[in-house]
């Protein structure tokens, strides 16, 4: 059982192609558009509402996602393994794997029915679309992070 694990996670993107993201520290969320974020001058991204570094803003959504994803591929392979077993000791002795386990739901991630607001920072001039009152209250920029209040 060697076999390399690749899942592939389809994270849908709104009608501008902005990314749902969440930030794991302070629960966020924000859309940033990925042709930005995947730029290769750009090394970190900071949470617009706790202007912290975070290595990941993948959101639950996704993560619950791949966990069952994983589970239930393990849970498959294990199966085979039964199976196989229940067929080499077939007229011995009775072994029958009768229980499945169950699935897990594998959901496509959706996307958030929550407003966003398109806020382009004067720093970066690069555009994210954060939640309205997060816009208004002042934000950091997510490319340098830059604390820019709500005033345009
Ligand atoms: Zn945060
Ligand atoms: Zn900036």
């Amino acid at each position: 059982m060697s076999e390399e694990m690749v899942f592939q996670i389809s994270v849908p993107t709104d009608e501008e192609g902005f990314v749902l993201l969440e930030c794991p520290l302070c629960g966020e969320l924000f859309k940033l558009n990925p042709s930005d974020y995947q730029d290769d001058s750009v090394f970190v991204v900071y949470c617009p509402a706790c202007g912290l570094v975070s290595d990941s803003y993948v959101t639950n959504d996704v993560i619950e996602l791949g966990l069952a994803m994983a589970e239930n591929y393990a849970n498959d392979l294990i199966m085979k393994e039964l199976k196989k077993f229940e067929k080499k000791i077939k007229g011995s002795i009775s072994f029958k794997v009768s229980k499945k386990p169950n699935r897990k739901p594998e959901l496509p991630v959706m996307l958030t029915i929550e407003a966003f607001e398109k806020k382009i920072y004067p720093c970066c001039k690069k555009e994210v679309k954060l939640k309205p009152i997060l816009k208004m209250s002042g934000s950091y920029c997510p490319y340098c992070g830059v604390m820019d209040y709500g005033f345009e």
